[in-house]
């Protein structure tokens, strides 16, 4: 496909400008350019199809089925686009004068407040851009509150391998070092592990919950428990609420701190790296480490408030406030009966696919699973050189995205399926009967298993190169 710049052709507009009808002013001498800017000359047809001969090779949740464990598209009902782009909320400035901005702060206060219900947390901030900033913030928090009471020597924090990728990196981001826990056979933590690594130098824990398996830790109260008597404080990963939202609330658990990500689970589409939101809640004892300004409320009116004993700022002003507004309109639309429900057809619908697959693949969680669950391709890529990411491209010929491969790492050969929570019985049906039909193809004919995707633009790019080697300039 060629780009915009290749289909340009000299001396051909859209443009629908009529001419200046006030005076025009010369620039300063210095500010001219002395070229033309390199823009293509197209004109409005060749540009509308263009873009839409781009949309026609990308696939997102309205294409069809999606089911990316972990991250997966949730409900993102498209009326809270409408919400988040009214007017009154889209043209403030974000330092116009505190009286007349009462509208927007009353929403982000709202979402706060429905946020930390939500969570059993005391206070949210909206500040974090995105999950992994979001638990920077966390752990920041923890580091704060360490160095407040004067407990220095603590500068471990525990992570399980079953947590996701981004809990690890986050400690390393904040100086801290890292403890691998490794899980117990049933995917939870190992109980008498965890024990004889917490300590005198033990910062925190980070739990991602439910894990990356699918599966909520068994013995949660006890985790929050230990890890509290050993000094240390516990984060809960909350990307992925839409297992629990409504039904438990990790702040009764004894967690002192999560993140959500509200580009997950409450409403705003993600992919392609923003814009998104990580909002922060916690405990009392650490609301003044928060990032400011904080909105709180004097009678009936908002105002910022900024803690002198606040960690510093993560983004400038108030966070990414529009995806907040989504995960407002989506809270209060879903209300305190229908967010439970959300979540248990989450829970409903991953069992139902897991146990129709259970047929021919290999899942790794037995018994019950949460929102999502794990396959695991090991013994027919060993036997039959059907590996998972065979699987996965087939899939893409088939109408819907793969799931996420080769994660989490503790699962060899792993596909992580994950269906939204609004998806129905037919649509669940028919996956489980295309997922089965490749499984038999793949395996009559793994040489042939090779070669998918046969109908997309792109087969199989080397995604190592296209990770660490992006050309994303025209030159
Ligand atoms: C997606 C995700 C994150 C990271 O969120 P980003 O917005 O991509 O930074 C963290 N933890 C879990 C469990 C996630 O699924």
């Amino acid at each position: 496909m060629k780009l915009l710049f290749e289909k340009s052709i000299q001396g051909r507009s859209g443009k629908y400008l009529s001419e200046c009808d006030v005076p025009m002013l010369d620039l300063p001498s210095g500010l001219e350019r002395e070229t033309p800017p390199g823009l293509p000359e197209l004109a409005e047809t060749d540009v509308s199809r263009h873009y839409s001969a781009l949309e026609s090779r990308t696939f997102g949740i309205n294409d069809g089925f999606y089911p990316l464990g972990s991250c997966t598209m949730k409900y993102n009902p498209k009326i809270n686009e409408k919400v988040s782009s009214l007017p009154g909320f889209t043209g403030l400035h974000p330092l116009q004068p505190v009286d007349s901005v009462q509208g927007m702060l009353e929403a982000l206060y709202l979402a706060d407040t429905y946020l930390a219900q939500i969570t059993g947390m005391d206070k949210m901030t909206l500040q974090p851009a995105a999950g992994a900033h979001g638990e920077f913030a966390g752990l920041l928090l923890f580091k704060k509150y360490h160095e407040e009471r004067g407990d220095t020597a603590r500068t471990k924090v525990i992570v399980p391998d079953s947590a996701h990728g981004t809990n690890p990196a986050t400690a390393s981001m904040c100086g801290m070092s890292v403890v691998k826990l490794p899980s117990g056979g049933d995917g939870c933590i190992d109980m008498e592990k965890l024990r004889a690594v917490v300590g005198p130098d033990t910062a925190g824990i980070m739990l991602t919950n439910p894990n990356t398996l699918g599966i909520f830790e068994s013995n949660i109260l006890e985790i929050t428990k230990i890890v509290h008597e050993a000094g240390g404080l516990c984060y809960y990963d909350g990307a992925n609420l839409n297992a629990i939202a409504g039904v438990m609330r990790p702040g009764d658990m004894g967690f002192d701190c999560i993140h959500l990500n509200l580009h997950k689970t409450f409403s705003t589409p993600h992919g392609g790296g923003g814009p998104g939101s990580g909002a922060v809640g916690c405990k009392d004892f650490l609301i003044k480490y928060l990032p400011g300004p904080q909105i709180n409320k004097a009678g009936e009116t908002y105002r910022f408030e900024a803690s002198p004993q606040s960690f510093g700022n993560l983004l400038a002003f108030y966070g990414n406030a529009l995806t907040v507004l989504r995960a407002l309109a989506f809270i209060m639309a879903y209300g305190k009966d229908g967010l439970p429900r959300m979540s248990q057809h989450a829970v409903l619908n991953a069992n139902y696919l897991k146990h129709r697959l259970s047929e021919r693949f290999r899942i790794f969680n037995r018994g019950l699973c949460m929102h999502e669950f794990v396959i695991s391709m090991e013994r027919e890529a060993k036997e039959h050189g059907v590996a998972a990411i065979d699987m996965a491209k087939s899939f893409l010929d088939n109408g819907m995205m793969a799931p996420t491969m080769y994660f989490p790492l503790i699962v060899k050969e792993a596909l992580m399926v994950e269906p939204t929570e609004t998806e129905g019985k037919e649509t669940l049906d028919n996956v489980a009967d295309i997922y089965i039909r490749l499984y038999d193809e793949a395996m009559a004919n793994p040489e042939a298993a090779k070669l998918f995707p046969r109908n997309t633009v792109i087969g199989r790019p080397d995604e190592v190169e296209a990770a660490r080697n992006p050309r994303v300039r025209y030159k």
